[in-house]
Formats: C-alpha cells, structure tokens, sequence
C-alpha cells in the first residue's frame, strides 16, 4: 500500500491533500447551511416586535416612569428616546434597542417599542446592581470570540490516528463544537435575567397583568433567538470538526477478518 505506516500495532494511510481540500469545502458549505437557519429563530420575535408598534401607548408611560422606579436614574442611567434621532437606523425606526453599558444610556424608540425598555433596564441593573449578570456580560465578547476561534480550528485537519496519545490542542479540535456552545451560553443566560429583572420591574412600575403577559411573550421570543444562535453556532462548528475528521484523519487498515470462516 502507498504511502502507509505503522502505529501500535495498525496500519494506517494517511489523507492526502485533496481529502483536506474536499473536506475544508464540505465542512464550510455545511456550517455555512447551519448557520443560514438563524433567521429562522428571530422571526416570531421580529414580528410580535414590529405588532407592539401599534399599543406602544399601553406600555410608555410605565417605561418611563420604570427608570425611577428602579432607582437606575440616580445611578446615572438615562433613556434616549430615539424617535428624535436625526438620523434613521434600527434605534430610531424601532426594530431595535439596547443597553450601551459604557454610557449608561438605554437607546430606545419610546413612541414605539417602550415593551422592550424593561428588558434594556434588566441590562443595566446586571451591569450596575447585579454581581452575576456582570459577570456574565463580561463573558459576552470574549465567548463570541472564541466560539468565533472554534469554527476556525474545526476546519483544521487530523492528522494522527485516533488512538494516538492527545496534547491539548487536539482535545479541542476534538470538542470544537460543544466549546462553541457552551461560551455562547453567558449571553443567553444574561439575557434571560435581564428579561426576568425587566418583567419584575414592570409589574412595580404598575403595568397591567395582562400586558405582562403579553410582554413575556415577547421576551420568550427573545430569548429563543439567542438559544437558536447559541445552539446553530455550537451544531455548525461540531458538523464542520466532523466532517474535517472524517476527511482528514488517517484510515486504519482492517485486518483481515479470518473468524468468519469458521461459521
Ligand atoms: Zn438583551
């Protein structure tokens, strides 16, 4: 046989160059199809979102009086309501709004999406008021990136045979994917509390039950978009490794197998 080799006992032929190639296409057209799903998950939130336009008067009042309520304004927390922005974007057209934890300021288009303010104010209490939820959205940005560095190290190829003794690298070339989950599971979590602290806060800040209600749901929306995005980054790294192993990882050859000639 070309090319074969010995280790432990078995033979083995290693891939070839064109194995790699194959697999590095392969890999990266089944992550890239994985992460193409995402979309999906943030739909029922884009739309519920785009609904609560037309009862925002139900909820503004509430939101901005939810900022003293919660005492967040004598910490320096301000909403900037950004249907007075100048400029057009996500903020000010109300598809969007967030926590900006460096200036402490909410960025949020009080004439349209004031249901997801709470949520904004969840944020800054994690970051202002609340030890763990800090902590988390701390492992926000360094969790992205590393989930980021994983998709990378899938696509790198394996060399040794299976049985070969490891060195750390190749333990996480071997767990690329269930590494990409997990540092993406401080934001989902993070959000979650963020959305249980703003729901709290409504219900002080005098919002109605069943807005509450209404408003759980859209933050459950919320939440899956995040649990979609975590759970595609982590099968979308761990198909592209599989692959690449598959691909790249020398092939054992098989003894012949002389018992069945016995039966
Ligand atoms: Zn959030």
């Amino acid at each position: 046989m070309v090319n074969s080799y010995y280790y432990n006992g078995n033979q083995y032929i290693p891939s070839t160059s064109d194995d790699s190639t194959k697999g590095f296409l392969i890999a990266s057209a089944a992550s890239s199809a994985i992460m193409g799903t995402l979309p999906l998950f943030g739909k029922p939130f884009e739309r519920q979102l785009a609904k609560e336009h037309t009862r925002n008067y139900l909820y503004k009042d509430a939101f901005l009086n939810s900022l003293k309520v919660s005492g967040l304004d004598k910490k320096g927390v301000q909403i900037i309501p950004m249907e007075l922005s100048r400029t057009l974007n996500d903020y000010a057209l109300g598809k969007n709004a967030a926590y900006f934890p460096k200036e402490k300021v909410v960025r949020i288009n009080t004439d349209k999406i004031s249901i997801a303010g709470f949520h904004e104010l969840g944020h800054a209490m994690n970051d202002i008021t609340g030890k763990f939820g800090k902590f988390l959205s701390k492992l926000r940005w360094p969790g992205r990136i590393i989930a980021g560095w994983m998709g990378t190290i899938a696509l790198f190829s394996r060399p040794k045979p299976k049985d070969a003794p490891k060195s750390g690298f190749d333990y996480v070339k071997d767990n690329c994917g269930k590494i990409a989950f997990a540092c993406m599971l401080p934001t989902v979590f993070e959000e979650g509390i963020a959305s249980y602290k703003g729901i709290k806060l409504a219900r002080k800040s005098g919002l109605a039950e069943s807005l509450i209600k209404n408003m759980k749901k859209l933050y459950g929306k919320a939440l899956l978009t995040y649990i979609g995005h975590a759970t595609a980054t982590g099968l979308a790294v761990g198909a592209a490794s599989m692959i690449m192993d598959k691909f790249t990882r020398p092939t054992k050859v098989k003894e012949p197998d002389f018992t069945n000639f016995f039966f």
